[in-house]
């Protein structure tokens, strides 16, 4: 999420700035790292029908919120 003011921190005022790894390569490796690793991941949930999705792009407190209510859902229906 973009900060309200560019360049400056909203909860502190200070100066953003680029973190040094923030780099194409960094980030093309880290696609790379999803497909190797995470993708099959989720093929693997999503075939035992484990898998659950939301839309992580919302403030933060509110995507815990909706993680918390669909772990909650999960364990209800295990019955245990
Ligand atoms: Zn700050």
């Amino acid at each position: 999420m973009p900060p309200k003011k560019a360049g400056i921190c909203d909860k502190c005022q200070a100066a953003l700035f680029q973190r040094t790894d923030d780099k194409e390569e960094t980030v093309k490796k880290r696609i790379e790292v999803y497909k190797n690793e995470v993708a099959s991941l989720v093929e693997y949930y999503e075939k035992i029908n484990k898998l659950q999705r939301l839309a992580a792009d919302k403030e933060a407190g509110i995507v815990l919120k909706e993680i918390v209510m669909l772990v909650r859902a999960r364990n209800d229906s295990l019955k245990v």
